[in-house]
């Protein structure tokens, strides 16, 4: 198995802006130990395992206070996002139907900058998600298409705090508003920035109220395993109150075998990620997460200083958080890209949707902090090799469109990127630089294909 890592990012060193939140080795060990010791115990059933249920509630009673909940607010500890996502979007949608059962084709309002995991749900709920577009320059939801998009099949208004992509803070107060006067549910994505957003207002950051604070927000997501640095595996979802959350569980009793009730997705799920969740929440403390808040803002102000000052960089909208969009209209970023990873350092492209422009995204967290002087460093000799690149080579797609592919010209397809075996190039500019131009829907195909490849024998 260490053979089989020598070709995973060396994630140990920090050198990497996104997937990976990590602290240090200590952190690293607390998490260990608690998961690995709760490894066996089966969280299905809590009335046998009841050191579980006692460890939930806790977990969730720390995320509702700490996203200002009252007594009435209840939750679940999920797998991560998506899941919590499901939950919420499921609890809304059933219980949307039972008062209003005429309607049969139900709709979600998502802004553009909606995490995928909405559109997922969609696909796995069968509710159609409705994405309106965000303001050009500030990347956040525009309240006024989010109110002409609702129609009496509308059960769901979605706002992110903040956006994965942009890091900007959705109108959330505006957008509670319009879900009050029309009588539907709104879902606050806070999966990134739930954890750390209450610890920058603490530090004297101007956050904006995104949480249960704000009338007519229903239910909020919010992952452990982004800033609250747990182990992979742990999420949390809330709601205003149990008249809403009863609709995300499911019971079955029609069936030979034990009489099931499984209030999230899993049935069958170890108890080590809630475990390793509470032993590092109650760890690290309010004290510990404080530090490492602080040192993530250090850090995002540091790189964010840095970026402005390299020529040719610029940010899109005003982050709120640690999270970066870093476009240019000079140089080509995906060549950006391709030279930071030679020089060591995993950053993500992100493609021109939604009327925006192609740039890399930075997670910056705590581990961040004492890499700013090398990151800026090889970013600004990164951005001066790319400058003197030509042009990504571009594949010529000719008339191809998502209907004509089929199995043989997607592996030709694959052949002419240069992909072969599942290895990538190691200079990926030309593949996503292509991809950048075509359609989502020719990118999703695209991806549907090399995923089955990659996962075959
Ligand atoms: C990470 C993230 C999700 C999805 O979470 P997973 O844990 O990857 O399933 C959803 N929304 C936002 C804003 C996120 O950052």
């Amino acid at each position: 198995m260490q053979r089989y890592r020598q070709n995973d990012h060396p994630w140990r060193e920090g050198r990497i802006f996104g997937y990976i939140f990590d602290v240090d080795e200590e952190v690293r060990e607390v998490i260990r130990q608690a998961y690995t010791s709760f490894l066996t115990e089966n969280a299905l059933d809590p009335t046998v395992f009841p050191s579980l249920l006692e460890m939930e509630r806790e977990v969730v009673a720390i995320a509702a206070s700490h996203l200002q909940g009252d007594g009435e607010v209840v939750g679940n500890f999920t797998s991560g996002g998506t899941e919590s996502i499901f939950l919420a979007v499921k609890a809304a949608r059933d219980k949307f139907r039972e008062e209003n059962p005429h309607l049969t084709q139900i709709q979600m309002i998502l802004p553009v900058t909606a995490h995928a995991a909405f559109h997922k749900a969609a696909h796995y709920l069968d509710v159609e998600a409705i994405v309106v577009p965000v303001d050009p320059r500030t990347f956040k939801a525009d309240v006024e298409a989010m109110k002409d998009a609702i129609t009496e099949s509308t059960f769901l208004l979605v706002a992110s705090a903040p956006s994965y992509s942009h890091g900007v803070i959705d109108p959330i107060e505006e957008i509670g508003q319009l879900a009050l006067e029309n009588n539907i549910y709104f879902h606050v994505d806070a999966c990134i920035g739930g954890f750390l957003l209450p610890f920058w207002r603490k530090l004297g950051r101007d956050i904006p109220s995104f949480d249960f604070s704000v009338e007519g927000v229903s239910s909020i997501s919010m992952d452990f395993h982004k800033y609250a640095y747990a182990a992979k595996g742990a999420s949390v979802v809330l709601y205003r109150d149990k008249g809403l959350r009863k609709y995300q569980i499911f019971t079955c009793s029609h069936w030979t075998g034990y009489a099931m009730v499984n209030p999230t997705v899993q049935s069958s799920k170890s108890g080590g990620p809630l475990a390793s969740c509470w032993a590092l929440l109650n760890y690290l403390g309010e004290e510990g997460y404080l530090e490492l808040s602080r040192k993530t803002l250090v850090a995002t102000e540091k790189i964010s200083q840095g970026i402005e000052r390299i020529g040719g960089l610029y940010i899109l909208g005003e982050p709120e958080m640690s999270l970066l969009a870093v476009a240019s209209d000079e140089v080509n970023v995906f060549h950006i890209i391709d030279e930071m990873r030679a020089r060591g350092w995993y950053i993500q492209p992100q493609f021109a949707r939604g009327g925006g422009k192609e740039n890399f995204h930075l997670s910056i967290t705590a581990a961040h902090f004492s890499l700013v002087d090398p990151f800026l460093e090889d970013l600004e000799e990164s951005v001066e090799s790319a400058r003197r690149l030509p042009p990504p080579e571009e594949v010529d797609l000719g008339e191809l469109k998502v209907e004509d592919l089929d199995e043989v010209s997607m592996g030709a397809f694959l052949e002419m990127v240069g992909i072969r075996e599942g290895r990538l190039p190691s200079r990926m500019a030309g593949i996503h630089q292509m991809l950048n131009s075509s359609s989502p829907e020719l990118v999703e195909a695209f991806l549907r294909y090399f995923s089955n490849e990659l996962y075959s024998l």
